[in-house]
Formats: structure tokens, sequence, C-alpha cells
């Protein structure tokens, strides 16, 4: 018998998303305070809960009159995958390489720096792609951009290389949440399932931390863990912090995470973040010497992206400015990295960009800190603004205060600036800029 309420809810949503979202969804209860609804599905019920709250509360309202609060509840279905599996009676077909996502070519073991404070992260790595359900699950967490999905793909390229046979799949737990809901909605759970929890004998997660709160795929991940773990199949699992730290993460799955092998990735020593810029030089065929790459090195520590961002942004000046290997150069790179170096060279290049600006304009500094909106002037504040940020990193905030102005103040110009330059709208503009920093550079080299 179909309740008023889902006859009122059924209106209101599309044939297509009932059939997808409220098949197995039925009435429980209805008492003075609640209506209680069932689904025979976690994940489904989670969903509805977030998507289609609002939809339900205004269904019970129209049926009822009433301002009812309701609850989804989650009654077991049937497991299909306990279902008796046919596969096994039929032929046997040739075990093909499975790479469903798709991997980094360049995040392979070798192309790994490790110092001393990731040996043993590494040896571990190495095992286990070399001899699958040594240690399982395998956990590694650690900071941002320390390397942890590099460690994950290189695991999974080892274990193809040394063994064709086996079925490796690297997924993101964002992507396995997605492959679930898609699955859902076509009708394929059984696909679904057959793939993460039968095809895998390597299965790589990556960023699990995303799935915090998420109780319905954490229920279905909890299943595929048990499945591919007593079948001996090998689990590598990547997250931000250490498992016990994964706060609404279901408990009886924290404690399969910590059943096996959990290891911390450290931040790269000095040595380490030294060899990194240095071979990140070497593939780009640029030429950076030992002092520049001890200045870097030094540095810019944690996160390997902003060292190497910080690379990269050198050699992309040092070919705009046709300077191999110029120390000061470096030193206008780094500094838009590091803000704390040392505030005497800072106070110096702000001065130089300053008199530049003054000179090449024509305008006096106590009007470009002013509030006159003389053309030129405001021409001269717009640059310094644009200068001091895009190319010698100073904050929004620095900049606010140096000339006086707002935060949204200086925003507001830079969108402006920005605007201008990148539509060539006045291209006198962008010339003025490229001189300005050229001579700041070239009066900064010769000191
Ligand atoms: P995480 O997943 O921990 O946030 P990534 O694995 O994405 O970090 O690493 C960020 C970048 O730094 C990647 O380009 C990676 O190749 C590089 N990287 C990190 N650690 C190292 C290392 N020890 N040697 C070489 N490259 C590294
Ligand atoms: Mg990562």
């Amino acid at each position: 018998m179909s309740h008023k309420i889902i006859t009122i809810l059924k209106n209101k949503v599309s044939k297509k998303i009932w059939n997808n979202w409220f098949s197995t969804f039925s009435i429980k209860e209805i008492n003075e305070e609640k209506a209680i609804f069932a689904v025979e599905n976690l994940f489904i019920k989670d969903w509805l809960q977030t998507k289609y709250g609002s939809l339900i509360a205004k269904s019970i309202k129209e049926a009822t009159g009433k301002s009812l609060k309701f609850e989804i509840r989650y009654e077991k279905e049937s497991d299909p995958s306990v279902e008796p599996d046919n596969h096994q009676k039929g032929p046997l077909v040739k075990r093909k390489p499975l790479m469903i996502s798709k991997l980094n070519p360049e995040y392979t073991f070798e192309s790994f720096v490790s110092g001393a404070e990731n040996r043993a992260i590494c040896a571990v790595s190495r095992q286990i792609a070399e001899m699958p359900g040594r240690y399982n699950p395998f956990f590694i967490y650690g900071g941002v951009g320390l390397g942890k999905t590099h460690i994950l793909q290189a695991i999974a390229h080892k274990a193809m290389e040394v063994n064709p046979d086996c079925r490796v799949l690297y997924i993101t737990s964002e992507q396995f949440l997605n492959d679930m809901i898609e699955s859902i909605k076509k009708g394929s759970v059984k696909d679904f399932r057959e793939l993460y929890r039968k095809k895998a004998d390597v299965l790589l997660i990556d960023d699990i931390q995303f799935l915090i709160g998420k109780d319905g795929v954490q229920t279905e991940l909890f299943h595929t863990f048990n499945e591919l773990h007593d079948a001996g199949k090998q689990i590598v699992i990547c997250s931000d912090r250490n498992p016990n730290e994964l706060d609404g993460f279901h408990e009886r799955m924290i404690s399969r995470f910590q059943m096996g092998m959990v290891m911390e990735i450290a931040a790269p020593e000095k040595d380490t973040r030294y060899e990194i810029a240095k071979r990140l030089a070497r593939r780009e065929a640029y030429d950076l010497s030992d002092d520049i790459t001890t200045m870097f090195a030094e540095n810019i520590r944690g996160n390997i992206r902003r060292l190497r961002g910080a690379i990269i942004k050198l050699i992309l000046y040092s070919s705009i400015y046709n300077k191999d290997s110029d120390i000061s150069l470096a030193q206008k790179v780094l500094a838009s990295y590091v803000p704390s170096i040392t505030v005497s060279k800072r106070k110096d290049e702000l001065e130089m960009i300053i008199t530049t600006i003054e000179n090449l304009l024509d305008v006096e500094r106590k009007k470009i800190f002013g509030k006159s909106r003389k053309k030129n002037v405001v021409l001269a504040r717009q640059v310094l603004i644009y200068i001091l940020k895009n190319d010698f990193g100073r904050s929004i905030t620095e900049i606010g205060k140096l000339i006086n102005r707002t935060h949204s103040t200086v925003i507001h110009s830079l969108k402006k600036i920005e605007k201008s330059i990148s539509s060539n709208e006045d291209p006198s503009l962008s010339n003025i800029v490229n001189t300005v920093v050229e001579k700041v550079m070239a009066a900064s080299a010769a000191s």
C-alpha cells in the first residue's frame, strides 16, 4: 500500500531519480512526533538525507499537515556479494594486467628520492610491490606534499613490473565514492562490487580521509576490505593523518587499518631536498648551480610541491631574463616562497622598486603613497602593486599596509591590472611593468 507521503514525494521528482534513489524507500512508521522510513542501502540512506531531506520534509508536511521530524533507517538487504559465484565455473579467461585508473608514469621508486628519513617506508613499499599481501594492510600517513601519492603509485608500477599478471587498482577514495554512486544510478552495483572485491590483487586507496563522516561508503569499503583481506589480496591506504585520528570513521574500520603495518611518511631532510631540486633541474636541462640548489634546499622545507614550484619558476624567469644560474634572480624567486627571507634584503629590494618607478614614470613617491587620482599617479601606484605581488611575492596584506589601502582595494587594483595586461588593453602597461622589473633586477644584481 502506498502512503500519501510517498505519492506526493513521487510527484516531486523525476521518474529517473525515483527509480535510482527511492525504489526501496518505504514507510515504516508514523507517530505524533515523526515519520520513519526505511531503505535497503546504507549509502542511499545518507544520500537521501543530504540531497532530498528538504523534499521529504515538504512532502510530509503536505500529506499530514504537520511538520513532523523524520528519520531514514537502513534495513539490511541480502548482500549480493555472498551469492554463489558463477564465475569460477566459466572457462578460464587469461588475466590481463588491470590498470583501471591512469597512473602518473613519473611516480616510480626510481624517481623517488629517499634520505634516511624515508628509507624504511621505501623498503616496506618495495617489498609489498614484490610480494603483495606481505604487510596487510599497509597504511601510510603524513602531511601534504610529502610524497604519499608518489609512493602509492610507485608500488602500483612496481607490482605490475614484477608480475605482469598482477591486477593493480589505484584509486582515490573520492573516486571509490563516485564509482559507487554511479553504479547505484546505473543499477550496476554488482559490477562495482565485482571490480573492487574480486578483480584486484592489489588495491591502493589514496586520501582515505575524504571518507570521514560518510557512513554509507565506509560500510561498502568495509566489506570490500574484508573480502580482499580474507583472500590475501594486498591493500594499501594513504591518509593525511594517523588511523586513530580519523574521527568520524567507524571504529571497526580503524581497527582494520591498524591490523597490518602503519607508517608515517617524514618530511624530506635538507639533503633529500637538495637532490630533488638537482634532479628536477637536470630533467629540464637547466644548469642549477650548487649554491642556488643549497639555497633552495635550505629554505623551502616540507611540502615538495613548493620546492618544485620554486625551481620551475626560477627556470622560467631565467629564460625570460636570459640569466642562467643567477643568484639575485634566485633570491627573488625564493623570496616569494619564503616570506621571512632576510628583512634587510627585502627592504633594499622595496626601495629599489620604488625608486625605479619614480624615475621611470616621473612620479614622486609621496604622490604614489598619497590620495591623488591623477592618471600618471594611479598608473605608478598600480604598477607598484602589481610588481610587488606578481614579481616579488609580497602578500596583499603587506602591500595594503605599504600603500595605505585596504585589502579589498589592493585586490581590486590587482584584478584590474591583471585584466588589462592579459587582454593587452594598454600595451604600454606590460612594457612598463617589464622595464621596471628588469631594472630592479639589474640594479640588485649589480649591488
Ligand atoms: P602527497 O600525496 O603526500 O600530498 P605527492 O606524492 O603528490 O604528495 O608529492 C608531491 C610532489 O612532490 C609530487 O610531484 C612528487 O613526485 C614530489 N615528491 C614528493 N616527495 C618526493 C621525493 N622524496 N622524491 C621525489 N619527488 C618527490
Ligand atoms: Mg596525494
